[in-house]
């Protein structure tokens, strides 16, 4: 191609291309490290990880791409190129407003912190972690300061997870969810828990059959194997290298069928999102999603909306009994289907049942926003978790391993995070209403084990759009309404109101 007949929107696009390649190969690094990577690669690891990031940051922040983004700003903004730049121009902005020597305090607080944490939270001993987190914490506030916000510090860590939403906004939304999953865990703590109801999940589940029994639901699904492989690891996740390879990793336990079961339907919803996105979006910064609580949704949908119903087991149920006959003797269609769907105060969040989940969400988001309105400080930070623990879920945990340790978030510095696990949340049962709204044969499909009908709305109101449009404005065109929690209050309440005989 001729230089000069390359216009600005060209040579901008050629550079984002460049960036998104070396952040792919970097990707790809990263999910080696995770999945066949042998222990003595990691030295080296880090480095080449550090090397590509650092290549992909200067390009960047580079004068040049400031200077096309600036050429191309005149660019019809609800067109696709418009999009693109608005996309990367946040991302540009983002980026140079960080002072270089702040997110090298920052990248350094984090990696310390880390086998900090590990360590702190294996002896569950808070004064080994509370020194770095009063490192980051201070960094992460000054981060905010760096990037800007109109109303709330919180909002400038927000922003770069979930594009345009504010601290308020999530208060409200937070509020509307305490009123309605209160009163529901409430109720069910009254009727109570029959202890053995879990049962049916335990027991000697051969790891080679799960994992085919998991490959044939979400080929089902629709995950496509020729733009996609599935890997082992220890946490599992999903990633993308552009639309054309999109992989998902597993863990499997061998006495306890839940983490890969559901885990693999997870990713497989994230991944199914990442395989829908339009072609023509490769390496370019609309391949992504909207935002990360957007991205929850698609698999939270896929894990519970159509992992944990009725519907979905009265196909499979009989399946994957064939599958593991000795396990599953006597456990009929009903019992396994109450044993992945109990409700129960619980201390571990990635261990909570999806109505309680939220409850620890709402603790982690008022803890932060206390944080960083000086009104809570770092040695307090486990009395306020355990406070809040008793408060909302009833429960106080034994130590703070299994209470304000629990989670990796902090010590990397993810601050305004967690609240995009409950957007997923919200977002999921909306989606699926109005999916099933305009296909009303949805549910009785799923009971047939087929799934393309569902498949085919996500695809085409949510998946082809990858980033284009910001979240707010992907919900809107999709439902026709912004983010709404009535649906998502009257799913839970219908599904354990039955479940649980609740009046
Ligand atoms: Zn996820």
């Amino acid at each position: 191609m001729a230089k000069e007949h390359e216009t600005l929107y060209e040579r901008l696009n050629d550079r984002l291309a460049t960036i998104s390649d070396v952040r792919s190969a970097n990707s790809l690094l990263f999910w080696d490290r995770q999945t066949h990577m042998p222990k003595g690669g990691i030295a080296s690891r880090a480095e080449q990880m550090a090397t590509l990031s650092r290549l992909a940051h200067e390009m960047l922040v580079d004068g040049e791409t400031g200077r096309l983004l600036d050429a191309s700003g005149d660019l019809d903004p609800c067109s696709e190129e418009g999009a693109l730049v608005r996309r990367a121009r946040r991302e540009y902005e983002r980026a140079t407003k960080l002072p270089a020597e702040l997110v090298a305090q920052i990248t350094r607080a984090t990696a310390l912190a880390e086998p900090a944490w590990a360590r702190a939270r294996g002896e569950s001993d808070w004064s080994v972690f509370a020194p770095h987190l009063e490192e980051i914490l201070p960094l992460k506030k000054r981060a905010a300061e760096a990037l800007g916000y109109e109303d709330h510090p919180y909002d400038a860590l927000l922003d770069g997870y979930e594009p345009g939403a504010k601290k308020a906004w999530l208060e409200a939304m937070f509020g509307e969810l305490k009123a309605g999953i209160l009163p529901l865990l409430r109720e069910v703590t009254e009727k109570g828990n029959d202890e053995n109801r879990t049962a049916p999940l335990y027991g000697a589940f051969d790891e080679a059959k799960q994992e085919r029994f998991g490959v044939e639901v979400v080929t089902r699904f629709g995950y496509d194997w020729e733009r996609g492989r599935q890997d082992r690891t220890v946490h599992p996740f999903c990633i993308s290298f552009g639309p054309g390879d999109v992989r998902i990793t597993t863990r499997f336990d061998p006495g306890w069928l839940a983490p890969a079961l559901f885990g693999t339907f997870h990713e497989a919803g994230h991944a199914l999102y990442q395989q829908g996105v339009n072609p023509a979006y490769a390496r370019t910064p609309l391949d992504g999603g909207a935002s990360m609580g957007v991205h929850e949704s698609q698999s939270r949908l896929w894990e519970n909306l159509v992992g944990r119903s009725r519907a979905f087991w009265s196909y499979f149920y009989p399946r994957l009994r064939d599958t593991f006959p000795e396990a599953l003797r006597g456990v009929d269609l009903e019992t396994f289907y109450h044993a992945i769907n109990v409700l129960a105060p619980s201390k571990i969040r990635v261990e909570a049942d999806e109505a309680t989940y939220n409850l620890h969400i709402l603790l982690r988001f008022e803890l932060e926003v206390a944080l960083f309105e000086d009104e809570l400080f770092v040695a307090d930070l486990p009395a306020a978790w355990n406070a809040k623990m008793k408060e909302y879920v009833g429960v106080t945990p034994k130590n703070d391993a299994e209470g304000v340790l629990q989670d990796i978030h902090w010590a990397d510095g993810l601050f305004g995070y967690f609240p995009t696990y409950t957007i997923g949340n919200v977002l999921s049962v909306q989606f699926f209403d109005e999916a099933v709204k305009a296909h009303p044969e949805i549910p009785a499909q799923i009971q047939q084990g087929e799934f393309a009908v569902l498949l085919g709305w996500l695809r085409e109101n949510i998946h082809r759009h990858g980033s284009r449009y910001d979240p707010d404005q992907l919900v809107q065109k999709a439902t026709g309404r912004p983010l709404d929690t009535a649906p998502y209050l009257s799913y839970l309440r219908n599904k354990f109101g039955e479940l649980y005989e609740l009046d």
